[in-house]
């Protein structure tokens, strides 16, 4: 019987994870991540680029 356990304390582990990666983004903690395919854009002659945070997948844009 041990595969039930396993699976529960598999399960557990990810929830735990998935609240800390919440609780880090929610606090603005967020892990920006260039993303390539999300390309430069340009807006009002601006130079706008996209980052996507690893855990929660909110996108912010910076204009430089
Ligand atoms: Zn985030």
């Amino acid at each position: 019987m041990d595969k039930p356990t396993n699976l529960e304390k598999f399960r557990k582990q990810k929830q735990q994870r998935r609240a800390q990666a919440h609780t880090l983004c929610k606090s603005g903690f967020h892990k920006w991540q260039f993303d390539d395919k999300k390309q430069f854009d340009v807006q009002q002659g601006k130079l706008v680029s996209i980052e996507q945070c690893a855990r929660c997948g909110k996108l912010r844009t910076r204009v430089s």
